[in-house]
């Protein structure tokens, strides 16, 4: 089977290479290094050390910390969405 597994190898080496590039790409999108001067929530100046703390960040202090206690409300109770409404605007 002389130049029976060449092909397959070729097809391999490709989905190998494919996979890394979306571990890559959702990597890059993850920590973009990009990050905000200002929240996107609310405006606010991201202070400089924590824009250089956490690359590619979008939120403030404050707005990061009610995002993840939504967080943690929406897994606890799962099936009772809060609404949007109810935050400070
Ligand atoms: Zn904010």
């Amino acid at each position: 089977m002389a130049g029976g597994w060449a092909p397959d190898g070729a097809v391999q080496e490709q989905i190998d290479a494919s996979v890394e590039d979306a571990v890559e790409l959702a990597r890059s999108q993850l920590a973009s290094g990009e990050s905000a001067t200002h929240c996107e929530d609310c405006d606010a100046v991201i202070p400089e050390p924590r824009r250089q703390a956490i690359k590619g960040v979008r939120l403030c202090i404050a707005c990061q910390a009610e995002l993840e206690e939504q967080q943690k409300v929406t897994l606890s109770s799962i099936n009772r969405r809060g609404s949007k409404d109810s935050q400070l605007r």
